[in-house]
């Protein structure tokens, strides 16, 4: 049996840094990645046979934990059908009205295969749609790994991003803004500047992507308030808050405290593909009228709307909608944030955590973070041995203190109370 370090320095013979994707590497943390063998329901097992307590779920897709026996029933028997056909099927139009019916702003959807293709095919739609070129996102949302979203700010207000990763050009960075997560009278100037020639602005409702910061309800108030008086469209990205953090997703959440409010586009991933690649994004008829074959805005994909994939996906979406899932989904996962949170400050350990639905995040802070700066103002260090302990312990955290963690409906009260007692020593 080969150990997770032999697999990892044969990994990075073939594989830039031993990885597929970066935060797999363990760089923010040190030490080695696990190699993971299997998974069943709450837990996965890496090479050498050692089990872990999963909270990334493969960074939130796996809500219903790992191989679920209606989700696997389904994807064998699709895949006994054929893997592929890049031809229409009956099962893309089951899981577009399942998300029509689940998420009420939007009347059409478009299936892709990963979030980053989704959201880069909203901002295209966007612009398509508007006939304009600019956007705005937030410092520290993520939206995937397009040129125009790689992108920081600019030394200005009105100045526009910076690339943040070699290989994109400051023409692909031109024209994004980027702005401060949460804060209104930025992007009102923002508004008040460049407004007539933003074509949306894209945003994380709850940022899962610098750990787990909610839009406050004046900031969301706001971007739906600007975008409709200045003609841009509030683009959503709920790849990770999608079916995550309620059956509406988070904009059904702040619907509840924003009377009317929602967004123009939403876009999906993670759940919705229940841990097979898939994505999604989708708006009001008379956008998505926009895409091709209707409309100006190309957009395509040889495996788009995968049988398989589109089998997980729907199989998944039915679990969710069952009766009482997501309130006992919510209570498992308050009960260990409220327990973590326990346990720090009977430590006296500084400490803040919050959670929605079936997503949490947790804080080396004395108070939950506002924004990317905010979040960075963690002791890596504190973090860094916190996250060795409890993977020590068996319990498998996201490797960096700027990622949200996830519960999925396997997890027991026997596997909280083991990650509150594993986090009672790591924590001292
Ligand atoms: C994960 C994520 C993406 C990118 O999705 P991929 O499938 O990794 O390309 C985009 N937006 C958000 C909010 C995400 O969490």
């Amino acid at each position: 049996m080969a150990s997770n370090t032999e697999l990892f320095e044969r990994a990075a013979r073939v594989i830039p840094g031993g990885v597929n994707s970066p935060v797999r590497a363990f760089r923010a943390v040190g030490g080695t990645p696990r190699f993971i063998a299997r998974g069943e329901g709450a837990y996965i097992w890496d090479a050498e046979g050692r089990r872990y307590i999963d909270y990334i779920g493969s960074w939130g897709p796996m809500i219903l934990g790992h191989g679920h026996p209606a989700v696997l029933e389904a994807v064998t028997k699709a895949a006994t059908e054929g893997f592929s056909f890049g031809a229409p099927t009956e099962r893309e139009i089951e899981l577009a009205e399942e998300i029509l019916k689940l998420v009420p702003s939007i009347d059409q959807v478009r299936l892709v295969s990963s979030g980053t293709e989704a959201t880069m095919s909203a901002i295209r739609l966007a612009r398509g749609a508007t006939g304009r070129p600019k956007f705005i996102k937030f410092e520290g949302c993520y939206h995937g790994h397009t040129d125009a979203l790689l992108v920081k700010a600019g030394s200005g207000l009105a100045t526009f991003g910076h690339p943040t990763s070699a290989g994109v050009t400051p023409g692909a960075a031109a024209d994004t803004l980027v702005l401060e997560y949460n804060n209104v009278e930025q992007l009102e100037a923002a508004f008040a500047e460049v407004g007539h020639e933003l074509a949306c602005v894209i945003v994380e409702p709850i940022a899962g992507n610098m750990n787990f910061v909610r839009a406050s309800v004046p900031f969301m108030t706001a971007l739906r308030r600007l975008c409709s008086k200045h003609g841009a469209l509030l683009v959503l990205d709920e790849v990770m808050t999608g079916f995550r953090v309620a059956l509406g997703s988070a904009q059904s959440h702040y619907a509840t405290l924003i009377p009317g409010f929602a967004p123009d586009i939403s876009v999906f991933g993670k759940v919705i593909g229940g841990g097979m690649p898939l994505a999604a994004f989708g708006a009001r008829r008379d956008v998505m009228q926009h895409l091709a074959p209707l409309g100006g805005v190309y957009q395509a994909g040889t495996l788009s709307g995968n049988p398989v994939a589109t089998a997980c996906g729907l199989a998944t979406l039915r679990e969710i909608q069952k009766p009482g899932f997501f309130e006992a989904l919510s209570a498992r996962t308050r009960q260990l944030v409220d327990g973590l949170k326990a346990v720090a400050a009977d430590n006296g350990v500084p400490f803040s955590a919050d959670s929605e639905g079936g997503m949490f995040g947790f804080f080396l802070l004395p108070e939950l973070p506002q924004n990317y700066a905010k979040v960075m103002t963690t002791d890596k260090d504190r973090f860094n041995r916190f996250f060795h302990a409890m993977l020590d312990a068996g319990i498998y955290l996201a490797p960096a203190l700027y990622e949200a963690g996830f519960v999925s409906a396997a997890h027991s009260q026997a596997d909280i109370d083991a990650t509150l007692a594993a986090a009672r020593t790591a924590l001292r």
